[in-house]
Formats: structure tokens, sequence, C-alpha cells
């Protein structure tokens, strides 16, 4: 009876799963006291212009710093903020922060873009483009200089609500970045649809470009295409020299990596911007 019963396809669920289904399910009731106890922060990595290597943004990266746990890196916690309702405190507090720090820099003459990273879910809220233009007025930072990622899974689920308030956000001057490029498959046609500005060429694509021909075949015609559109481009995963030098010949815009730097908190990225060590090595 016990070998027959081993055939029947049924899925085992085990100890382990359980701690692990138990153990999410408490961050994610942790969720909504994490922002409210200012236990996010956020990391900056830069994004370098590729001709003249000059920082012209970041990118805002959420952490959790986790009482019990430990720092959470968002992978972990995102997916979980979108199931239980606490995206929309956790971005808006995300744009707060980053909004705030850009304007700190913009005060100290460095005129640097913030980029935020934004979920579906919240494309598909009509009142977001009004949270955005509120916080942007009350803080006193321009518009231009506020880039919102997003990925095409975001614009998919419900392509009319995106586009709208897409479309409002465009109207404010805020930037339209499409995110991981090239990992979605239905990508080309909203390239036409929406004001985007930048795609971002997902790192996949980046990082193995000289063992990989494949990928820098990718990575070439997705620069072609964004070419040809007028968009600019950024690559993700520039992670030493070698593939910097690559992009350069291959006339890419902008360049973001651990070659320049990691994900850092405010005081390293500040500290950074200074030195910048990583120019040496192209020297
Ligand atoms: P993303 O937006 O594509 O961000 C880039 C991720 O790639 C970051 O991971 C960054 O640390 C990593 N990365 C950057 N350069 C390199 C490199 O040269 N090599 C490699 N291997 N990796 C590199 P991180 O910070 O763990 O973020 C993961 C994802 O979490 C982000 O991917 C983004 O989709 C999401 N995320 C982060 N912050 C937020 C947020 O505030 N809101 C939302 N909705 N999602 C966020
Ligand atoms: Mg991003
Ligand atoms: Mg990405
Ligand atoms: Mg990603």
């Amino acid at each position: 009876y016990a070998a027959k019963r081993d055939k029947v396809p049924f899925t085992v669920y085990t100890h382990e799963d359980d701690v692990e289904r138990r153990q999410q399910l408490r961050l994610a009731q942790d969720l909504p006291d994490a922002v409210i106890n200012n236990q996010l922060l956020l990391n900056y990595q830069p994004i370098v212009r590729i001709s003249d290597q000059q920082v012209i943004g970041v990118e805002a990266l959420v952490r959790w710093m986790h009482p019990k746990q430990g720092l959470i890196f968002p992978d972990s916690f995102i997916p979980l903020a979108e199931g239980s309702g606490s995206i929309e405190a956790l971005t808006e507090w995300v744009l707060e922060e980053g909004i705030r720090q850009g304007s700190r820099w913009l005060a100290d003459g460095n005129r640097l873009s913030v980029s935020v990273n934004i979920s579906a879910l919240i494309l598909h809220n009509p009142s977001f483009p009004d949270m955005v233009a509120r916080k942007l007025e009350n803080i006193g930072f321009p518009a231009e200089l506020l880039k919102l990622e997003i990925t095409e899974s975001a614009i998919i689920s419900d392509v009319s609500r995106a586009t709208e308030i897409v479309n409002r956000l465009h109207e404010m001057g805020v930037c339209l970045s499409i995110d991981d490029f090239g990992t979605g498959y239905t990508s080309l046609a909203y390239l036409r649809k929406l004001p985007v500005d930048e795609i971002k060429i997902d790192k996949s694509f980046v990082m193995n470009m000289m063992h990989a021909a494949d990928d820098e075949v990718i990575v070439r015609t997705l620069l072609d295409l964004a070419k040809s559109l007028g968009l600019s481009v950024v690559a993700e995963g520039v992670e030493d020299a070698l593939i910097w030098r690559i992009l350069e010949a291959l006339d890419c815009d902008v360049a973001q990596g651990y070659f320049m730097s990691r994900p850092v908190d405010i005081d390293t990225f500040n500290a950074w911007l200074k030195v910048q060590p990583w120019k040496d090595e192209l020297k």
C-alpha cells in the first residue's frame, strides 16, 4: 500500500515548509509597524554617465532592519508588502525619504536624479500621481529629477488604468523608466504606447557580456532599439571595468553596478561621491 501511494503525485508538505510559511506570515504582520517604527532604510547606488564618468543620479533601494531578524533585503519582503496591503505606505515612505535626500544633494550643488521602484499595484491606484505631486511640492524637489522605475509586468496587469496614471505622472514632468528590461516578453508595444523616457537593461544580460556572446548580442540589440526610439539606456549589473569598456564601445549612455559602487547607506554614499575610487581602475 505504501509503495502504491508513493506513485501518486501529490505535494509533500514538510515541517520546513510550515516553518517557512509561518515565518513569512509573521514578517507580513510585522510590516505595518516597520513603516511606523522607522525600521525601513534606504541604500543608494550611483548611476553614472559613461561618456564623462559623471554621477548623474542614484537608485534608492529599500531595506528593512527587523528588530529580531536583522537586515532583510527587498526581494524577501516587497512581495509580502504587496500581498498584505503595506506596499502603499512603504512606497510613500521610500518616496518621501528619497525626495528629501535628493533635495539635500541639490542644496549642496549636486544635481542628482533619484530613482524609486514602483510596484505594479501602485500603478493601479488613481490617487498615486496626486500623492507624488504633493510630496514634490512640499519638499521642493523638481519633478524632472524624480524617476519612477516600473517593470513591464506592472503595466500588463491592467493596461488602460496603468496608462492613465503613467500619463499623468509624465505630464507632471516625472521621468518614467522601464526596469529589468528584456526579461518580460511584450515590451515593445508598451514602448510605443507609454511616455517612457528610459529603459534599464536587466543585469542578467550585462553581467556576463564578455563571456556569453548571446548576451552581448542582446545588449547591443536593446541599445539599437532604444536609440531608434529616442530612449536613454541604463545598463544595470556593471560589475567590472571590462564590462564598462564594452558598454563604452557600444555607445551605451549610462551604467549602474557594483563596479562603481554597491548600494550603500547615505554616509557611505556621500563619502564615495567625494573620492570615487572606481575611476582609478579605468586609468
Ligand atoms: P532593481 O530595481 O532591479 O534593483 C537593482 C538590484 O540589483 C538591487 O538589488 C541591486 O543591489 C542589484 N545590483 C546593482 N548592481 C549590481 C551588480 O553589478 N551586480 C549584481 N549582481 N547586482 C547588482 P536589491 O537592492 O536587493 O533590490 C532588489 C529588487 O527589489 C530591486 O531590483 C527592486 O525591484 C526591488 N526594490 C528595491 N527597493 C524597492 C522599493 O522601494 N519598492 C519596490 N516596490 N521594490 C523595491
Ligand atoms: Mg530598479
Ligand atoms: Mg533592475
Ligand atoms: Mg529587479
